[in-house]
């Protein structure tokens, strides 16, 4: 057994839930007093991967979304998951402006930022059972105490 803390929660995949998973896990890594900027990062990723639930893992009906949370030492694991449509091909989701919904606006920059915001990113889908993002950063030695969320 390891001597991992860790949080799950599971929400419906409504747009209106993305301040919700985002604050949730914000406050969860508080307790490592994290710099404004880690926190910024975490909330940032955190968007961009429960998007992508909300937009492309679900498009017709609503699902389910879930969000767990591991800390070990200064070690932060997030896994975003969800029971959608899967993706086809990941290595061409994960390239820059990538994106099978042009027609909608989208930049097709979520992944880029996620990899680029983290130290490590990993993605797994299979059709039958939907996508697994999870994100690994290793915050700095204690800085500065992040005020608020
Ligand atoms: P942006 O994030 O800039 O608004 P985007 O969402 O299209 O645009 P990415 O977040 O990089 O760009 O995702 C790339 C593509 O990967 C998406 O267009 C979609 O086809 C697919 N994808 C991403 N996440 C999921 C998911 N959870 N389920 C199914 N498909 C996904
Ligand atoms: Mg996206």
């Amino acid at each position: 057994m390891t001597n991992k803390n860790f949080m799950e929660v599971e929400f419906s995949s409504d747009s209106i839930n993305e301040g919700f998973a985002r604050g949730c896990v914000a406050a969860f890594c508080l307790q490592l007093n994290p710099s404004l900027d880690e926190i910024s990062d975490i909330k940032t990723v955190v968007s961009e991967a429960v998007t992508n639930c909300v937009v492309h893992a679900y498009p017709k009906n609503r699902g389910t979304i879930k969000v767990r949370c591991e800390i070990e030492g200064r070690k932060i694991k997030i896994q975003i998951s969800d029971g959608g449509v899967g993706i086809k091909d990941i290595s061409a989701a994960k390239q820059p402006f990538f994106t099978t919904r042009a027609s909608e606006e989208r930049s097709g920059m979520g992944f880029t930022i996620m990899e680029s915001f983290m130290d490590k990113m990993e993605v797994e889908s299979n059709k039958a059972g939907g996508t697994v993002v999870t994100l690994y950063k290793e915050l700095k030695a204690n800085a500065k105490v992040a005020e608020g969320e």
